[in-house]
């Protein structure tokens, strides 16, 4: 794995020393269970027991998290291996430097808070004001497990880059941008066949789960989710059962888990890490070293992207929790506030650079014209 260089801070002294990252190990004791192994046992598809699924339902729920006793120790050691990237920043520009910064924002959890109505998961016009400013000065793409509609109807910027159904549909600015590669529109669907099958899905699943209180179907276009951050924890069981006994005849979907959801979508190797790929080869980044992506996300299916940066050992991820998770971010943010801080604050630093730059320019200018 390729080293990724990244700033800690030593314990105690408060003074930063650069270190290349090793993978973060989990701090022993928030969680009994191994994340990995969970995902593990859900992704057999059919062959996954009932019990794994809703331990792995009880593993992502940050709920439970919260309630272990030694969260404090372990909060403290894992801040130490994931710092606040608000922390961090000028650590963060500093390893930017010469490099054009581009970014992946997911969305849920992220820009938006978690609410109960998944329809209902609007950020704030501060939010927006914010993301619209970013991206007028770096590139900025919003890679959402959502169908690519439903996060746009939420985001409302054409000038960004969207990758929904955790990017299996990918589509570029619409207009206003200027790192726009040339006059082609971006639009990519690597699971294009899958979309009768995705909605025969998405059917079954309004019908078998309609008898569970709380339960939410959510038709994705590429991907169908279904939404259990309702349902009472008694009923995870049942719920698990009903999602099983639909997937069981569609050998060729698979089970992945979010933040308090069930995602179900097509075994192709494609994820949101493929996306970032896909994303940065798009603006013409693929083989380039003086590229920085950021990828900010909170959710186990940004772990794709997270590692995707890890192993190219460019830029860096940044994980949007307040609990301990296992994780390939190098940075760590608590909740959208502090994304939307973080988001400022690079736009800051950005004008104030450029501004500075202009005037170096200008002084140049001045001096060449004295001389003749
Ligand atoms: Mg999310």
């Amino acid at each position: 794995m390729t080293k990724q260089n990244v700033v800690v801070p030593e314990i105690n002294t408060g003074k930063q020393v650069a270190t290349a990252q090793k993978p973060p190990v989990p701090p022993s004791g928030y969680t009994a269970i191994s994340r990995k192994k969970l995902l593990h046992n859900v992704e057999v598809n059919s062959g996954g027991r009932i019990n794994s699924w809703v331990d792995s339902m009880r593993a992502s729920s940050p709920t439970h998290i919260n309630s272990t006793p030694s969260l404090s120790d372990d909060q403290t050691s894992w801040m130490v291996q994931h710092p606040s990237a608000l922390d961090m920043f000028e650590q963060i520009i500093k390893a930017s430097k010469g490099k054009q910064i581009v970014m992946f924002l997911d969305y849920d959890g992220t820009l938006s808070p978690i609410v109960e109505d998944p329809d209902r998961a609007f950020m704030s016009d501060a939010m927006r004001a914010t993301v619209r400013k970013l991206a007028r000065y770096f590139p900025t793409a919003i890679v959402s497990g959502r169908c690519r509609d439903k996060v746009y109807s939420f985001v409302r910027l054409a000038e960004l880059y969207y990758a929904g159904s955790h990017g299996m549909d990918i589509k570029g600015p619409s207009k206003g941008s200027k790192y726009k590669k040339g006059d082609e529109a971006v639009l990519f669907q690597p699971a294009s066949e899958f979309l009768p099958m995705i909605d025969e899905v998405h059917k079954a699943l309004l019908e078998k789960t309609k008898s569970t209180p709380g339960a939410i179907v959510e038709n994705n276009k590429f991907c169908v989710s279904v939404h259990f951050r309702c349902v009472d924890e008694k009923k995870w069981t049942e719920l698990a059962q009903q999602v099983k006994s639909v997937l069981k005849e569609y050998p060729k979907l698979r089970l992945s888990q979010g933040r308090k959801v069930l995602e179900i979508r097509p075994t192709i190797k494609w994820d949101k890490g493929k996306a970032l790929e896909f994303l940065l080869e798009s603006l013409g980044y693929s083989n380039c070293t003086d590229v920085f992506p950021v990828y900010i996300g909170d959710d186990r299916t940004d772990e794709d992207a997270f590692k995707v940066l890890r192993e190219r050992g460019q830029g860096f991820g940044i994980l949007v929790s307040k609990v301990p998770k296992e994780t390939n971010a190098s940075y760590s943010l608590q909740e959208p506030s502090e994304v939307m801080v973080f988001l400022r604050r690079l736009v800051e630093w950005k004008k104030m650079t450029l501004r500075r730059q202009f005037r170096m320019r200008r002084q140049i200018e001045d001096v060449f014209s004295y001389l003749t």
